[in-house]
């Protein structure tokens, strides 16, 4: 009988919202840049940013604060997301600043996205911590912790600053969310 009741954690920035669009837009307009997502390619964007890891939270968090133009990573991400529903319980598990919370939780319904519940995390480390059977998202270094507990499966959504991460014993590279559920039937 196919397992429905996997518990999913599904990540918000960069992997539902194009969080790092609106990101190079804020940094562009008040530092007369011209990042685009394409050149961050390794996951600490402030070094190839030139600014401080400050800087970056504090401008990801403004891009939040104006959620409305943060676009989603897909076209149809409700629809694509909704088709995980029928696997088990899909959670959005964030390590969104709490003050930030409210304006994802916004963008969510704006978006129409279908999830039970929205868990905050300190770090990116916690996130491993928790009882998930399956995490989507777009931290090479989740996976790495994913990968050495004793279960579990990381789905690791392609962006430029995990592309060259290697794939680890029960982590899976996704290129897109249409590539979740056949990949969740497998694991069945
Ligand atoms: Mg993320």
């Amino acid at each position: 009988m196919p397992k429905t009741n996997f518990r999913i954690a599904m990540d918000l920035d960069g992997v539902l919202a194009d969080t790092i669009r609106s990101f190079c837009n804020i940094l562009n307009t008040r530092r007369s840049t011209a990042y685009s997502p394409e050149v961050f390619d390794r996951w600490n964007a402030w070094e190839i940013a030139h600014i401080s890891r400050e800087e970056f939270l504090r401008t990801l968090d403004e891009a939040w604060f104006n959620w409305k133009s943060i676009p989603s990573t897909e076209e149809d991400i409700a629809m694509k997301v909704s088709r995980l529903t029928q696997f088990g319980r899909v959670d959005i598990v964030t390590g969104r600043s709490e003050a930030t919370v409210p304006y994802a939780e916004e963008w969510l319904r704006f978006h129409r996205i279908p999830f039970a519940n929205l868990v905050r995390t300190e770090s990116t480390s916690a996130k491993a911590e928790l009882d998930y059977d399956i995490f989507i998202d777009d931290s090479e270094f989740l996976m790495s912790l994913i990968a050495s507990r004793l279960f579990g499966f990381g789905f690791l959504y392609t962006q430029p600053w995990n592309i060259s991460a290697k794939i680890l014993p029960r982590i899976f590279r996704i290129r897109r969310w249409e590539d979740v559920p056949p990949l969740i039937a497998q694991l069945q």
